[in-house]
């Protein structure tokens, strides 16, 4: 306790210090950057909503939170944190006065650097705007993007209802602009094929409705699964569905020596399944340890490092018969059971800290053609093969299989289409992840373009959509989208002088 006041007096003087030398020396606009300059003039019409010191808790929870430690190393030259739609609308016009950078941040989650940080610009978080409605007997609900998926699952609830959201409730609203892959997905289509009505701050600063029948609707489309580049949402109106009380969900656990058995099986549910109401994530994750003690344990626990987790999620009373063939393989755990829908999204509580720097890849696959299984197979064998000679280098490496039931992608027409114009299914993807403690690992860099190399040995099928929420910042997003013609013609309507492009990190046109 001692130690913490004498390190918070130690900060406090150094920034009174800062404060009094840099009032005997005031920066100039000439030697600030656009950014700085920006923030002063922000912090003059935002007041207490912008923070730009250091040791500001505002500051500090706004930059330190990031589900990827690489995304929070970067450090804005301050925070506005807006509570209304006009606070966002001046913050887009006094960027774009300065020429400054920026990112928009909601859950933190998206891996890719700088798609949610920004050294030295403006980071816009919306952990202030968390406002949500709904009206008993009607089918759709609002939000605002401060929102995470847990506290909107815990809303919607009392009302009976559910919004398609994320899988693991920690990660916040931005899911949806990427995608979003939900349990319900087959049942209902993606996160983003609920919206009805976008509330959107365009990159000029003007505040416009976005819906599927007025004269926005190219923009609707474009947020629908295209990602941030085409301007700021600041409040959703999406369709939610009635919820049992209850659902069946859980996760069967198993060695490394089911994962033929396992894999086999994911591929027959993916193809078989018809029953909308269920849904599988198979994830094959891999413990590691740093490059030392990696070389003397590894050898020794390799076997028992490998495991795979199933998630089985049935909306409805119990899992049966969708989920039989799974159990019948002998595993080491099984925690399913009927319960909350909400209690079913933290199940695995991953989604409210960090594991470190971590790295995202994505791979489409289709999973009912002559080849489909050997394709499966080879995509495992080279994630082993990488995990082995990559070991020392990651804390958790992990490869997840995500059926696309044929339904899914019919839900997402029925709904108006989305950015991805998928073929129809079924197919799955993969996302590969690999993460690392900083500072810990070495050979990391060396490590993820060996993990590049890995994941196109078995080459995506070029017509399927390469999931944004999943990909790596260097793979042709939305150039795998059939809808890329409508999504380019957006982004030149609405944001004519690229400034997103070139200014803040997101989904590339130019891949
Ligand atoms: C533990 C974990 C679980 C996951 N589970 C799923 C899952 O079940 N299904 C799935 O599809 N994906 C999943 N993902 C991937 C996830 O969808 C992406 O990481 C997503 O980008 C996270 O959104 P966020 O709001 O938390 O992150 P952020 O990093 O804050 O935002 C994500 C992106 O959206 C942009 N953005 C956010 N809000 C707005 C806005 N209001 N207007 C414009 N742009 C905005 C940001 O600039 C950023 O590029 C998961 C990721 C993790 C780490």
């Amino acid at each position: 306790m001692q130690l913490f006041q004498l390190q918070l007096s130690a900060l406090v003087g150094l920034a009174l210090w800062t404060s009094s030398v840099s009032a005997l020396f005031p920066a100039t606009n000439a030697t600030k950057s656009a950014g700085q300059q920006a923030c002063s003039q922000l912090s003059k019409q935002l007041g207490s909503k912008v923070a730009s010191v250091a040791i500001d808790p505002s500051y500090i929870v706004s930059t330190t939170y990031y589900y990827s430690e690489q995304q929070a190393e970067n450090k804005p030259s301050c925070v506005v944190a807006p509570t209304a739609y006009s606070d966002v609308q001046s913050a887009m016009k006094t960027i774009r006065q300065y020429n400054s950078t920026l990112a928009i941040k909601a859950g933190g989650h998206q891996t890719n650097n700088y798609w949610s940080s920004v050294a030295g610009g403006v980071l816009i978080d919306f952990k202030n705007m968390k406002s949500k409605s709904f009206t008993p007997g009607s089918t759709t609900g609002y939000f605002q993007p401060g929102n995470r998926w847990d506290d909107l699952y815990q809303y919607y609830a009392q009302f009976g209802m559910v919004p398609v959201g994320g899988r693991i409730g920690g990660v916040g609203s931005g899911l949806a602009i990427g995608g979003g892959l939900s349990f319900l997905s087959a049942e209902y289509g993606l996160a983003c094929d609920q919206f009805t009505q976008l509330d959107v701050v365009l990159p000029d600063g003007s505040l416009v409705t976005a819906t599927k029948d007025n004269q926005y609707s190219d923009l609707l489309l474009a947020i629908k699964g295209g990602g941030n580049q085409f301007g700021i949402v600041v409040g959703y109106t999406v369709q939610v569905y009635p919820q049992d009380p209850e659902v069946y969900g859980g996760l069967l656990i198993y060695g490394a020596d089911q994962i033929d058995a396992v894999y086999d099986q994911v591929l027959n549910f993916t193809n078989q399944n018809t029953d909308p109401k269920a849904a599988v994530i198979a994830t094959l994750d891999v413990i590691g340890l740093p490059s030392a003690l990696d070389l003397v344990t590894y050898p020794v626990l390799k076997g028992l490092t490998t495991f795979i987790i199933l998630f089985n999620v049935y909306n409805g009373p119990d899992g049966q018969p969708a989920f039989t063939q799974f159990e019948k393989i002998p595993h080491l755990l099984d925690t399913r059971k009927k319960q909350p829908y909400t209690a079913v999204a933290s199940m695995v509580d991953i989604g409210h800290f960090s594991s470190g720097s971590v790295s995202y890849r994505a791979a489409s696959h289709n999973s009912n053609t002559p080849t489909s299984a050997a394709t499966l197979k080879a995509a495992i064998q080279n994630f082993q093969d990488f995990a082995n000679t990559a070991h020392g280098t990651y804390d958790i490496l992990s490869f997840d299989v995500q059926p696309v039931a044929a339904s899914l992608v019919q839900q997402s027409r029925a709904r108006g289409g989305n950015a991805q114009d998928s073929v129809d299914g079924p197919y799955y993807w993969i996302n590969y992840l690999h993460s690392s403690l900083p500072g810990l690992y070495t050979g990391v860099p060396q490590a993820l373009a060996e993990l590049k190399t890995a994941v196109e040995k078995t080459p995506n099928n070029a017509t399927l959509p390469i999931f944004l929420n999943d990909a790596n910042a260097d793979q042709p997003i939305l150039q795998s989208y059939h809808a890329y013609d409508k999504l380019k013609a957006a982004k030149a309507k609405y944001d004519p002088q690229n400034y997103f492009s070139t200014h803040m990190g997101g989904p590339s046109f130019t891949n």
